[in-house]
């Protein structure tokens, strides 16, 4: 299989955590532990080509924090994750995104966007729209999931390895 290294980005407590448990281990859990960095491997099937995906979760990032796990940047792609339910963690994608340039020093990286908690109905802060526009202007793909749904889920990290293929021809 090709092996591909991806990162998941983003505030806390927006459920990266929670993403990589559904997709590698089917699970959900309600409560939070906040996350020492680790990995995960996965095997899929995209387009009839075998990958294995490592996945690296991350503690969190806010304005402040300087990316100290290095290997979680040096990877093929990023997913940045916000919570639908909250205005302050779309942002801090934008913020990450620019410490991430700064640290390849590209214009460019594979990147997409993600939007979770999508199943708190009433506690919406960030549109479909503002997801949708967004990674328009970063020319990425993006999406909308609930761990909790298990919505998505497999669909946000195929997004991820579509986005990682287009910039790359390795083997
Ligand atoms: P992380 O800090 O980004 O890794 O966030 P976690 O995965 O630890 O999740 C933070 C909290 O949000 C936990 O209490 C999760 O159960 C909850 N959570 C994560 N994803 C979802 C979701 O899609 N829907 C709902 N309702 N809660 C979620
Ligand atoms: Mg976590």
């Amino acid at each position: 299989p090709k092996l591909r290294r991806i990162a998941l980005l983003g505030a806390r407590a927006v459920g990266k955590s929670s993403m990589v448990l559904q997709f590698v281990e089917n699970v959900f859990v309600e409560s939070y532990f906040p996350t020492i960095e680790r990995s995960f491997t996965k095997q899929l099937t995209y387009h009839g080509q075998q990958y294995e995906v490592e996945i690296f979760d991350t503690a969190g990032q806010d304005e402040f924090s300087i990316f100290n796990g290095k290997h979680a940047l040096d990877v093929h792609g990023y997913v940045l994750v916000y919570s639908v339910t909250s205005r302050q963690s779309f942002e801090m994608i934008g913020v990450i995104r620019d410490k991430i340039l700064n640290y390849t020093g590209t214009d460019w990286v594979p990147i997409v966007i993600v939007g979770n908690k999508t199943d708190l109905q009433g506690q919406r802060q960030v549109s479909r729209e503002d997801g949708e526009d967004l990674a328009a202007r970063w020319k990425c793909l993006s999406c909308e999931t609930s761990a909790k749904t298990n919505m998505n889920i497999g669909r946000a990290f195929e997004l991820m390895i579509a986005e990682i293929e287009k910039s790359t021809d390795q083997v």
